[in-house]
């Protein structure tokens, strides 16, 4: 059975003006559609990678330096679906109740979390994310190059923002801070975010 690529959370259009539609039309008709095509030809020319899930054939993958192509296009599937999960309508601000005390708890404040999740998307060099991930039992603000993604690492992913030029070229040019900035003010589900921290902890 093949990928298939999964419909946005929400109209292409709802993000705007923050995220364009124009955006979505790149970044998820085309960039997250070529992994998928991508991947599906890597697997239907591999009998050993056929009937595993997408996490299975990152976990072996990652592994593995003849599999680099698997794991590249199968992360960023994974990566992409998590992305845009990760955004809604009216996003941004502030969490609220456990995911609010929690990131408290684990940062000192949320505006200390704020910092360190900004200076990781800023400074990832290149092509790459910024997570907010569940480690061993405590929230850390981590990053990743290209297509690398947190359950390689025995990681929890919580919260990602893509910093690849193609996620912001339309809408901020060559202003990644800008993106970031909007990313944080008016973009994150949080509910989204506390969901996978609930999960993560059951
Ligand atoms: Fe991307």
């Amino acid at each position: 059975m093949s990928f298939t690529l999964p419909p946005l959370p929400y109209p292409a259009d709802a993000l705007a003006p923050h995220m364009s539609a124009e955006t979505f039309s790149y970044h998820h008709g085309k960039h997250h559609n070529a992994y998928v095509t991508n991947l599906n030809n890597l697997v239907a020319a591999d009998s050993a990678l056929q009937g595993k899930s997408l996490e299975e054939l990152i976990l072996l993958s990652a592994k593995d330096d003849s599999k680099a192509g698997v794991f590249n296009n199968a992360a960023q599937v994974w990566n992409h679906t998590f992305f845009w999960h990760c955004m809604k309508p009216a996003g941004g601000g502030r969490p609220t109740g456990a995911l609010l005390a929690r990131i408290e708890a684990d940062f000192g404040s949320f505006d200390a979390f704020k910092t360190a999740f900004t200076q990781a998307a800023t400074t990832q060099f290149g092509s790459g994310w910024a997570w907010l991930v569940l480690d061993g039992g405590a929230l850390k603000v981590t990053k990743t190059p290209n297509a690398g993604t947190p359950m390689t690492s025995g990681q929890v992913a919580l919260l990602t923002i893509d910093v690849w030029e193609h996620a912001y070229y339309i809408d901020h040019r060559n202003a990644r801070p800008a993106f970031i900035t909007t990313f944080l003010d008016h973009l994150v589900d949080w509910d989204f975010v506390a969901k996978n921290l609930a999960s993560a902890q059951a």
